[in-house]
């Protein structure tokens, strides 16, 4: 019987890279959108006449309760979540001397907490059942501190620490959990980067000297949810072009 995979945020750049590719892998795939994103049902519709057949649910990930309505919803209608991709996140880039609280939550709630949020209500089944796949996806600033990102760099930092913790909890029980770091993938969220600052002082850190292909972070998230990826956990896998190397 096929798996199900659940990608939050699926309807972003990199999420959709992730759903196409689960998808064409055989997996029942279901994503999540914001409650307040009033695109979905015309997503939906250009993948279906693409090909791909995703089921959608509202969920805000950055809300506890939001989230387990959500994952009890898909129980239901699909079943229960054998590989969850924790990928919807936000940035509120400013630097620390005009960073306020409202932005520092944002991002704490929206990158951090959603990782509790979505994992809570479907681990202890993963460890019940003897098999699942948690895949986080961080971020090379997680890694390394950025300019600008003392809220995503400190949450993203959180999503390495949750994903070892963890990791070690499940070891024994068939549950894989680790972490995917990108470096500058170009999606949505990069290219509201102003594209003088991209040309000038991004794609120059990169050794590679370009962006990143969202279908290249889906590669490894497939390898991860994969039967061969099951001695890989507590595991950061970096993507950067060679960004940042450790
Ligand atoms: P996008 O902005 O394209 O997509 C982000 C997704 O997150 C959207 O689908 C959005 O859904 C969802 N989302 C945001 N807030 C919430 C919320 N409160 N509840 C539910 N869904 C929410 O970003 P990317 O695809 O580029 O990024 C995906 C992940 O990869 C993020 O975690 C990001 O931090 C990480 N990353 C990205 C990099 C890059 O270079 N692009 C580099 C390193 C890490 P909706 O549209 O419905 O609001």
């Amino acid at each position: 019987m096929a798996r199900v995979a659940l990608v939050t945020g699926g309807m972003g750049g990199l999420g959709e890279a992730i759903c196409i590719k689960l998808v064409a892998l055989g997996y029942k795939v279901v994503t999540t959108y914001s409650p307040s994103n009033k695109t979905h049902e015309s997503w939906l519709a250009t993948m279906k006449d693409q090909g791909y057949n995703f089921a959608a649910y509202p969920c805000d990930v950055s809300d506890y309760d939001s989230a387990q309505e959500c994952i009890a919803a898909v129980e239901r209608d699909i079943g229960v979540v054998d590989v969850l991709v924790n990928n919807a996140g936000i940035t509120r880039d400013m630097t620390f001397k005009k960073m306020d609280k409202v932005n520092w939550d944002a991002v704490m709630k929206t990158n951090l907490d959603s990782v509790f949020n979505m994992t809570k209500p479907v681990a202890d089944k993963m460890v019940d059942r003897g098999w699942g796949r948690i895949i986080n996806i961080s971020s090379v600033n997680g890694q390394k501190g950025a300019f600008g990102q003392t809220n995503y760099s400190a949450a993203k930092a959180g999503v390495h620490g949750f994903t070892k913790a963890l990791a070690l909890e499940v070891a024994r029980k068939g549950v894989t959990v680790n972490t995917i770091s990108p470096g500058y993938i170009g999606t949505k969220m990069v290219m509201e980067i102003p594209k003088d600052v991209l040309d000038s002082k991004i794609i120059p850190q990169i050794p590679m000297a370009r962006l990143g292909k969202p279908e290249e972070v889906a590669g490894l998230v497939a390898y991860l949810a994969s039967e061969e990826a099951a001695f890989v956990t507590g595991a950061n896998i970096a993507i950067n072009g060679g960004q940042h190397m450790s």
